[in-house]
């Protein structure tokens, strides 16, 4: 039995480690929503982020600012890593629960 307090077993009795969230790279970020979407839980918030001209996104973004995911509530994570699955731009950073314990 492992003394980490965070490690986990499948239904059928496998030993599983949650992987919690720790990051979203708002320079990669691209705004789509899709890992606020997929979260079962109230980690991420989108928040604005400027653009400016050395910026990859600068011609998509007129105003001079974009919306961008961020880790709001790391503490309500359950180490799914569904977000990482499904970011079409690998912006999440994840802590495995072995190094927490
Ligand atoms: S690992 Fe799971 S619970 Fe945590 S932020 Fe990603 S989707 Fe949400
Ligand atoms: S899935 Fe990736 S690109 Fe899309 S909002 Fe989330 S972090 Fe940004």
């Amino acid at each position: 039995m492992s003394d980490n307090k965070y490690m986990g077993l499948t239904r059928g009795g496998t030993p599983w480690e949650p992987s919690f969230v720790s990051d979203v790279d708002g320079a990669k970020c691209i705004g789509c929503g899709r890992c606020y979407k997929v979260c079962p839980r109230d980690v991420f918030d989108l928040v604005e982020r400027e653009v400016d001209e050395d910026d990859d996104m600068y011609d998509d973004y007129e105003d001079d600012v974009m919306m961008v995911m961020t880790v709001s509530n790391a503490d309500d994570c359950i180490g799914c890593s569904a977000c990482a699955a499904v970011c079409p731009k690998d912006c999440h950073t994840h802590t495995p629960a072995s190094a927490l314990a």
